[in-house]
């Protein structure tokens, strides 16, 4: 294992794969006609090693790579937070993901306690898990009327699902099911690139282990994108620049899965079953965007006595009564969606910063400008690349 790590950061490696990307890229811009090819990192966790090591720094000027949707966190409607606040405030006990608990409301609910974070501070009762199962083993504990708030993609969905299809859940617990499908959102992220196109995807790898490669089959069958499943690793957002580059000069878009160490083709069928057992999908609120068509999670009828909305009486939003819920000013989501990059918004780093995040972006390790707050400065592996190719 330690061997591939080594492998799959080995600078010789990167150094020649930035060489073959520099010869390859203006053919390529050549033969999409669009200069710089935009090409699409979807999860957090690869913006996170693309801006971590430094690679955006490595394109030539004919590529550019975009941070796309890839953090449940940052696109969670401040409508929930607000409703997760206002219960740990009368009482209920809330458990929470430790990302999620400096997640800023909309601060419009009748007070001005932002996050799951204040309302602890004011007197809430609010508890940071690790998983659902945490949540369960300690409400049987304390039997206390309290609520799991969980956000997620289809990586943590079946983690949910899996004590609820199971009977594990108590009694006392409920959970706020607002958990998020990716392939809705990047359809809808390629309509908001309509003028100037998304024109290579670098997929979701650990939405992938779950959902298989094959959940992005329509990127290239209906959009005629390259795509290809990455790892996290240096070499592999190299490799999948590359490859991406490759199908445009051959002028033969495809799906190629290059993290096939983790990736099956059809997913984790199990996996898979869990949250269709559980769950149907339902158009849903993203946060800054609206709603997005069958992008969402809900509890099936059977499984209403966990559901936090049936038993707590919490309304569901809907498109007519969803507002924008953004603070006033934050660009979280233009940056979202790849329109705007983080620097672009007047507050980073100036009144939104990690220490005191304005905006859902700069909350989770996965948000773009928490990202790009920590590492924006590049990595030593890119530059030491960059130096050695005259590119500095
Ligand atoms: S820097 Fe802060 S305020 Fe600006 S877009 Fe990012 S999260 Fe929003």
């Amino acid at each position: 294992m330690q061997v591939l790590e080594q492998r799959l950061r080995s600078q010789d490696l990167a150094r020649k794969i930035v060489e073959k990307i520099h010869k390859l890229a203006p053919l390529a811009a050549k033969r999409v006609g669009q200069t710089p090819i935009k090409i699409m990192d979807f999860c957090g966790t690869h913006e996170y090693t693309i801006t971590h090591y430094g690679i955006r720094s490595l394109m030539p000027p004919e590529v550019e790579l975009v941070a796309g949707p890839g953090c449940p966190v940052c696109i969670t409607p401040a409508y929930y937070v607000d409703v997760a606040i206002k219960l740990s405030l009368e009482g209920i006990r809330v458990y929470t993901y430790g990302d999620a608990y400096k997640l800023p409301g909309s601060g419009r609910r009748g007070h001005d306690i932002r996050s799951l974070e204040e309302a602890r501070a004011a007197g809430g009762d609010v508890v940071v898990v690790y998983s659902v199962l945490d949540a369960v083993r300690m409400a049987r504990r304390d039997r206390k009327p309290s609520l799991f708030l969980a956000v997620g993609f289809e990586t943590t969905a079946p983690a949910t699902a899996s004590p609820v299809v199971a009977g594990m859940v108590p009694e006392n617990l409920k959970i706020l099911n607002v958990h998020r499908l990716t392939p809705p959102i990047m359809r809808y992220t390629f309509a908001t690139h309509r003028d100037n196109p998304i024109r290579g995807v670098i997929a979701p790898g650990h939405v992938s282990t779950i959902v298989g490669a094959k959940a992005w089959k329509f990127v290239v069958e209906e959009y005629g994108i390259p795509t290809v499943v990455a790892g996290f690793e240096p070499i592999d957002v190299l490799l999948a620049v590359l490859e991406i580059l490759r199908q445009h000069i051959e002028g033969r878009p495809r799906l190629v899965n290059e993290y096939s160490r983790a990736v099956k083709w059809e997913g984790n069928k199990r996996a898979q079953k869990l949250i269709d057992e559980c769950c149907e999908v339902v158009d849903a609120a993203w946060r800054g965007i609206g709603f997005v068509p069958k992008s969402g999670l809900a509890f099936r009828d059977k499984y209403r006595h966990v559901d936090a909305f049936h038993e707590y009486g919490i309304k569901e939003l809907t498109p007519e009564e969803w507002k924008y819920d953004l603070p006033p000013g934050c660009r979280c989501a233009e940056v979202t969606l790849g329109i705007a990059k983080p620097t672009d918004c007047p507050l980073f780093m100036k009144v939104c910063t990690p220490g005191t995040p304005y905006g859902p972006c700069m909350v989770s390790s996965e948000g773009a400008c928490a990202v790009w707050a920590r590492f924006g400065g590049g990595g030593g592996l890119a530059e030491e690349i960059a130096r050695s190719l005259g590119i500095a």
